[in-house]
């Protein structure tokens, strides 16, 4: 299988930007620390990346080029954001998603990532922010359930409505059922 086209990035950076905080390298740094010497981390990454300490590089772009240190067994963590004028505290939280997510058979920015994303941002930062960034993908369309996960929902839902019409008249049965 090849990964699937990444048609969700420039809705999920602008759904960050509109959440836009920016901080400086430092707490940028401090976040990310606190980050990856959680528990919660080391249950997620391989154990080269579990010890990896954090730093800056002087790079731009996020997904294939942030994932590949993965692969490359780096013992460095690297926040690509250099580059960037300044550091916004949302993509801290995105660069180190893109760590956890590596499945070569889902999109970078696909309903995968961005599930963490909204994981790491509640246990991390904030949950109202979590929320927050929750309506801002929900208004871009942003999806944070696979395909399959909503056919179950909907089939769930389906389900639900059709027992909500028939449970007066199977109450009903049931009820003469006992009294017979
Ligand atoms: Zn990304």
């Amino acid at each position: 299988m090849t990964r699937p086209r990444d048609s969700q990035r420039s809705k999920v950076y602008a759904a960050e930007e509109a959440l836009r905080t920016d901080i400086t390298e430092d707490d940028a740094l401090w976040i990310a620390d606190k980050i990856t010497h959680s528990r919660w981390w080391a249950k997620r990454v391989n154990a080269t990346l579990a010890k990896s300490p954090v730093m800056f590089v002087d790079f731009n772009t996020c997904g294939a080029r942030t994932a590949s240190q993965v692969r490359g067994g780096t013992r460095t963590i690297y926040l690509p954001f250099k580059a960037r004028s300044s550091v916004t505290q949302l993509s801290v939280y995105h660069a180190l998603a893109h760590l956890i997510v590596t499945d070569d058979n889902i999109a970078w920015h696909g309903p995968e990532f961005c599930r963490l994303e909204l994981e790491m941002v509640r246990r991390f930062y904030s949950s109202s922010v979590e929320s927050n960034l929750r309506t801002e993908f929900r208004k871009r369309g942003v999806k944070t359930r696979t395909m399959s996960e909503e056919a179950k929902d909907a089939a769930r839902e389906r389900w639900y409505v059709q027992k909500e019409k028939t449970l007066q008249s199977d109450l009903e049965r049931l009820l003469k059922d006992l009294g017979e």
